[in-house]
């Protein structure tokens, strides 16, 4: 194992999300250790540590001599390409393992996308559900649906959530506290809080955290998974993402966890299904898609975006109330919840039109879940359409009256959601417009856009060029704003 500042300085990572890391890979280290097992660990506050893995691995090839190189599956290509290179280099053969913390491994999704013209989520979901008997009454869907989205699209009412059951937070124990202290000394210029670092570092740590969820939000998490509110970061949402992809929790336990409270009476179908459908269906169609497309799949640009990411991205410092909500809250904890990173900071960029290359460098930097082949996919596939509609059948293009009708966020903000042109419009309405305007040809060949592009008949000719006018000083103006840091 080796901690190499390669993979904490790749992008400009968060310091939770590098102290995550870190703290997980030394715990587990302690844990192979008690089990008597001998550990070869190269670790950074110890001679220099190593620049990359490729050089750890040159590092140890060397000094412990074996015949041969065995590793699992990365999640990263990069990884898995330098790690290959080093393999040849050294001279050794490498023989790469299926990662078992998958329901599906790469070979099947390979081989069930080469069957098909499009890769939906919903089938490749039911195909999972079926195989491995998940929420199912016999050949049939349990509650005789397969998909119960449209109870789990609900806003909060003018009140708010109400009290929510906060979740389990672990207090650095004294392994974690020197991480903290190390990546604080090592990375003091990179991105992000330390003092509210609560995240499960072990295996035992990770199932505490996953009972709390299933006892105290599962029952709550469907009907307001998309909902949004100033101050609550969390809300019923299961913090789990990073514990899964550290492998700290194996998938298949927590969706047996799930469907458990629901046989057992504790929680409601409609939210045991949305949660399994986050797991069993987006988590494993992602990676599939990662590693099917992929190297390639980095690169794409289908919609030819070119803005630079604002620099705001990186502060919060905006007068638009999501964005600085949403950017703060990240930068705070490493976490935002999906709606959160797809509808707000996600929809933001895809309506600018932020080069994608840009736009992930920022996803896989600041949380504390990001692996690339997650990240990628959500962020290039489903948030900017830049793959073209592999991962998703229509951009997530939508006004500022979406935030408003899932949030409380503009009720403090200086703009109206329902303006796109004057001097109060809110940006995002603006740009919606703009980007129907600029994507029209495009966006009409696609039989799902067509509703929205239809609409640009509602815009009197006058409308759309104060529209196009003011969209081009938005642009001028994020343009203007403090860059983002050059990345090694
Ligand atoms: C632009 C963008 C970037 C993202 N980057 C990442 C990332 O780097 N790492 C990551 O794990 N997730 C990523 N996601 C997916 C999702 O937003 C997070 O998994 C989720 O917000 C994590 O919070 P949670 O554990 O509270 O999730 P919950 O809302 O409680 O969902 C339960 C679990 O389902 C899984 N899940 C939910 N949605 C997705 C999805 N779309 N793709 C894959 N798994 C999903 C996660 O493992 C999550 O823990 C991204 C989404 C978007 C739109
Ligand atoms: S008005 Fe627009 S910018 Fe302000 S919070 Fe609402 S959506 Fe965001």
């Amino acid at each position: 194992m080796a901690e190499a500042a390669e993979e904490a300085r790749h992008v400009w990572s968060h310091k939770a999300r590098i102290a995550l890391f870190l703290s997980a890979m030394r715990h587990f280290r302690e844990a192979l250790l008690r089990e008597g097992i001998c550990v070869e660990y190269l670790a950074l506050d110890r001679n220099g540590g190593a620049r990359s893995l490729a050089e750890a691995l040159a590092s140890s090839v060397g000094r412990l001599g074996p015949d041969r190189l065995i590793v699992v599956e990365p999640g990263e290509w990069r990884v898995e390409q330098a790690l290959r290179e080093a393999a040849v280099r050294l001279g050794r053969p490498l023989e790469i393992r299926p990662d078992r913390h998958f329901y599906c491994s790469r070979e099947e999704f390979a081989a069930y996308a080469r069957e098909r013209r499009a890769l939906r989520l919903e089938f490749f979901y039911r195909a999972q559900r079926h195989k491995h008997g998940v929420l199912m009454d016999g050949r049939d869907p349990e509650g005789g649906r397969w998909n119960f989205d449209a109870a789990n699209r609900e806003s909060f009412g003018k009140d708010g959530p109400g009290a929510v059951p906060r979740p389990r937070r672990f207090a650095p124990d004294g392994l974690t506290a020197a991480v903290l202290r190390l990546v604080e000394e090592r990375f003091p210029e990179h991105p992000g809080d330390l003092d509210t670092f609560a995240w499960p570092v072990t295996r035992e740590q990770a199932l505490e955290a996953l009972d709390d969820f299933i006892m105290y939000r599962l029952p709550w998490f469907g009907a307001h998974q998309d909902a949004m509110w100033t101050g609550e970061p969390f809300l019923s949402h299961s913090l789990l993402s990073a514990a899964l992809n550290l492998k700290l929790l194996d998938p298949r336990e927590v969706v047996s966890a799930a469907e458990l409270a629901y046989r057992d009476g504790y929680a409601p179908l409609a939210a045991v299904e949305g949660f399994i459908r986050q797991i069993l269906g987006w988590r494993e169609y992602v990676r599939g898609i990662y590693w099917t497309f992929m190297p390639e799949y980095l690169h794409r640009n289908h919609l030819d975006a070119r803005q630079p990411l604002p620099g705001f991205y990186w502060t919060g410092d905006t007068r638009m109330a999501c964005l600085r909500e949403v950017v703060r809250q990240t930068l705070r904890y490493g976490y935002a919840h999906h709606i959160q990173r797809l509808m707000v900071t996600g929809l933001f960029a895809l309506l600018l039109g932020v080069r994608p290359a840009e736009v992930h460098q920022w996803y896989l930097a600041v949380y504390v879940d990001a692996v690339e082949w997650v990240e990628l996919p959500n962020t290039l596939g489903m948030a900017q359409y830049a793959d073209g509609g592999v991962m998703a059948s229509k951009p997530y293009a939508a006004s500022g009256k979406y935030i408003q009708r899932m949030s409380n966020y503009c009720a403090g903000c200086a703009f109206r959601p329902e303006k796109a042109a004057g001097a109060d419009a809110c940006p995002f309405t603006t740009l919606y417009w703009d980007f129907l305007m600029r994507h029209e040809a495009r966006l009409r060949a696609n039989p799902r856009m067509r509703p929205q592009v239809n609409n640009l008949a509602r815009l009197d000719g006058a409308l759309r060029q104060a529209i196009q006018e003011q969209a081009a000083r938005i642009r001028e103006e994020c343009r203007s704003a403090p860059a983002a840091p050059v990345l090694d």
